[in-house]
C-alpha cells in the first residue's frame, strides 16, 4: 500500500507460541535519509575468504558444484560449433538451450561465470580447467567480426540478453581464474556488439552493471559509453527516486528487479544519490507491496497492483508465483548491495527469507536439464520441475549457489559482521593479523549458533551478529560458556567489542516463535505461518480455512532438532517449505472468526 508521501506499510500478524492472539500492528518504513556510502559502510568478502561446511546452504552449493562440473563441454558448445561449421562431437542439450530453442545457449556465459566463482571459492583446479576449455571452445566459434550467437534465431530474438550473459562469463573467467583468452573473447564480442546491438531491446536490463565492471577491468571506454546508453533512469529509476512505485503489472518481474543491480552499480561508480534513493524506495516497495511470506514475488512473472486484493487472488489463480532461482538471485544481489551501502540488518533479514524459503526450497538440478523454476503457493499443490529443459533458472541456479560464500559475512575496519547463520569459516586480516572465525550451527533447525575465534595474539575488534526482526524473546549470548549481557533488539546487529583471544567461543541463541503474516493489508485474513525465518506450510491436499481459535500452533520439541508443528487440535501438521519434498502442501490459509476449521 502506498500513500502520497511514498510511505509503505506491511501488516504483520502474530500469534505467540502461548497461543495468544496479538492484535494487528503496522510497521511503517521511512524510505529515506539512512546513512549510506557508495564505497560501502560494510565491505564484502571474496569467494576465497569464506568456506561453507555443510548445512542447508553448504549441501546445496556442493551439489550444484558437482552438477555443473559434470556438464558436457561438447554438448554446451554443440550449437556454437554447428553454426561455425566446426566438427560437433557430443549432443544438442535440448530445451531452451538448442539453437532453435527458446533462447539458444543463453546460460552458457552464466555456467562459465559460476564455474569461475566455484574455482575462486574452492581453489579446485578442475573448475579452472573446465572454464579454460569452455572459453577456448567458444573462442574457436567466434566469427571474424565477433558475432557469437549459436543461431540467427537467438541473435534476432535475444541479442542483448546473450551478450549480457556472455559478458558475465568472460569477465568472471578472466577476473576469477586469470584466463587471458577470456579477455580476448570479451573484446571480440564487444567489437561486434558496439556496432550491432539494438540498444535497449529484449532483456538488456542488467547490462549497465556488467558494462561498468568490464570497464573497470579493461579500461576500455566503450563499456562506459554503452553503460550510459543502457541507463534506465527515465522509465524506471527516476519514478522510484521521486517516491513513486514503478512496479506495474505491465513489467516483467524478474528483469525489473534485476535491473536495480544496474542502478546499484551506477551509484557505486558515479556516487549519484538519485540511484541510491531509487534503490531504497524500490526495495521498500518490493518488500512491502509485492512480496509473499517466502520472500518470493511476481506471480506469472508480473508485478501486482497493490491495494486491490490481487495478491490474495493470485494464490489460486496462478501456479507460477515466483521465478525462484532467477528471482532469488536478483533479490539476494540487491540485498547484498544495500547491506553493503547501509549496514542495515533489514537487508540481511530479507536475504535470509528468500534464500531459505525460495532457493533452499527448490528441487535439485537434474542431469537431463530438468530445472526448478516456479515456486507454487496454491492450496494442495506439489513441487515440480519446469516443462522445458535448461531454462534461464538453470543459469541463475549455478550463480546464486556459487555466491553463497559472499552472503554470510561482511566486515569493516572495526570488525566482522555475521549476517547469515550457516556452517562456515571466514578469514580476514585485522590490524595486520590473520583472524579466522568458525561458525557451527544447526540453524534453522535450532536457534543457536557457535562462533569460534582463531588468532595468533589477542587483539580488540567488534563481533557483530544480526539479531533478525523475527527474533522472539530474549537473545542469549555466552562467551566461553558464561552468559554475558549484550544490548540488542530484533532488527539490529548486536555488538561485542572486546579483546579477543585464540579459542574464544561465542554462542548466540535467537529464539523463534510461530507467527502469521497477512498476504496484503487489504486481505488480512489470508495468512502464511512462519517460525522464525521459516515459512511453514500445511501438509494437506486441500485449502485450509481456520478460525482464530483453530489457528493456534503447538511447537513440539522432541528428539529431532527441528520441532514438530501442529494446530493445537492436531488436525493439521506443518513443515518448513525447504523441507518439503513430494508432499502436497498449502501455503496460505484463510483465518477468521467466522470461518470453520
Ligand atoms: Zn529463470
Amino acid at each position: 500500500m502506498k500513500t502520497d508521501s511514498g510511505v509503505s506499510f506491511k501488516l504483520v500478524i502474530s500469534f505467540a507460541s502461548l497461543c495468544l492472539f496479538l492484535p494487528f500492528s503496522t510497521l511503517a518504513q521511512s524510505p529515506s535519509a539512512s546513512p549510506h556510502s557508495k564505497s560501502g559502510l560494510l565491505q564484502p568478502f571474496t569467494y576465497r575468504d569464506v568456506k561453507l561446511a555443510g548445512g542447508p546452504m553448504g549441501v546445496q552449493a556442493k551439489e550444484a558444484r558437482d552438477f555443473y562440473l559434470n556438464l558436457s563441454e561438447d554438448n554446451l558448445l554443440h550449437g556454437f560449433r554447428k553454426r561455425a561449421g566446426l566438427p560437433t562431437p557430443g549432443n544438442p542439450m535440448g530445451g531452451w538451450y538448442d539453437p532453435e530453442g527458446f533462447a539458444g545457449a543463453h546460460p552458457f556465459g552464466q555456467y562459465v561465470s559460476a564455474l569461475a566463482r566455484m574455482f575462486a571459492n574452492t581453489g579446485d583446479s578442475r573448475y579452472k580447467e573446465k572454464v579454460a576449455r569452455l572459453v577456448h571452445g567458444f573462442h574457436e566459434t567466434l566469427a571474424a567480426d565477433g558475432y557469437f550467437y549459436s543461431s540467427e534465431k537467438v541473435h534476432k530474438e535475444w541479442p542483448n540478453y546473450l551478450y549480457d550473459k556472455n559478458c558475465i562469463g568472460m569477465r568472471d573467467a578472466f577476473n576469477l581464474t586469470g584466463n587471458k583468452e577470456a579477455l580476448v573473447v570479451l573484446k571480440k564480442m564487444t567489437d561486434w556488439a558496439v556496432t550491432n546491438l539494438p540498444r535497449r531491446r529484449d532483456e538488456w536490463y542488467t547490462l549497465p552493471e556488467n558494462l561498468y565492471s568490464c570497464h573497470a577491468l579493461t579500461g576500455d571506454s566503450r563499456y562506459l559509453q554503452m553503460a550510459k546508453e543502457y541507463d534506465y533512469s527515465k522509465e524506471f529509476y527516476d519514478p522510484f527516486a521521486n517516491g513513486g512505485n514503478a512496479f506495474t503489472p505491465k513489467l516483467h518481474a524478474y528483469s525489473h528487479v534485476n535491473t536495480l543491480m544496474s542502478a546499484a552499480k551506477t551509484y557505486e561508480v558515479t556516487g549519484d544519490e538519485k540511484y541510491f534513493k531509487a534503490l531504497e524506495n524500490a526495495w521498500t516497495f518490493l518488500t512491502t507491496t509485492q512480496m509473499y511470506a517466502s520472500g518470493g514475488w511476481g506471480p506469472g512473472e508480473r508485478f501486482v497492483t497493490p491495494g486491490q486484493g490481487k495478491f490474495a487472488e493470485s494464490i489460486e489463480k496462478s501456479d507460477s508465483h515466483f521465478e525462484t532461482p532467477c528471482g532469488a538471485y536478483a533479490n539476494v544481489n540487491l540485498d547484498r548491495y544495500m547491506l553493503r551501502f547501509t549496514g542495515s540488518p533489514k537487508y540481511g533479514d530479507n536475504m535470509e527469507r528468500v534464500l531459505l524459503n525460495g532457493m533452499l526450497a527448490t528441487l535439485p538440478m537434474q542431469p537431463d536439464g530438468k530445472t526448478f523454476y516456479y515456486s507454487d503457493y496454491r492450496s494442495g499443490t506439489q513441487k515440480k520441475y519446469f516443462r522445458d529443459l535448461w531454462p534461464c533458472c538453470s543459469g541463475t541456479f549455478a550463480q546464486i549457489t556459487a555466491d553463497y560464500p559472499l552472503d554470510i559475512y561482511f566486515h569493516n575496519e572495526n570488525g566482522i559482521y555475521v549476517n547469515l547463520f550457516a556452517n562456515s569459516t571466514v578469514q580476514w586480516e585485522h590490524r595486520k593479523q590473520a583472524v579466522t572465525l568458525e561458525q557451527v550451527t544447526d540453524f534453522p533447525e535450532t536457534d543457536t549458533t557457535t562462533l569460534t575465534i582463531r588468532m595468533r595474539k589477542p587483539d580488540r575488534f567488534t563481533l557483530n551478529v544480526r539479531v533478525p526482526a523475527w527474533t522472539s524473546g530474549a537473545v542469549t549470548v555466552k562467551i566461553n560458556s558464561k552468559i554475558v549481557k549484550v544490548e540488542n533488539s530484533p532488527g539490529s546487529f548486536l555488538k561485542i567489542e572486546r579483546s579477543w583471544s585464540d579459542g574464544d567461543k561465542v554462542q548466540v541463541t535467537l529464539p523463534m516463535a510461530p507467527h502469521y503474516e497477512a498476504i496484503a493489508p487489504e486481505s488480512p485474513n489470508v495468512r502464511a505461518l512462519l517460525y522464525g525465518p521459516m515459512l511453514l506450510v500445511a501438509l494437506t491436499d486441500k485449502p485450509v480455512s481456520l478460525t482464530e481459535n483453530d489457528a493456534r500452533i503447538n511447537v513440539v520439541k522432541g528428539s529431532n532438532k527441528l520441532p514438530a508443528f501442529h494446530t493445537h487440535d492436531d488436525k493439521l501438521t506443518f513443515l518448513p517449505i525447504h523441507k518439503v519434498k513430494d508432499e502436497r502442501y498449502t501455503t496460505y490459509f484463510t483465518i477468521g472468526a467466522g470461518s470453520g476449521g
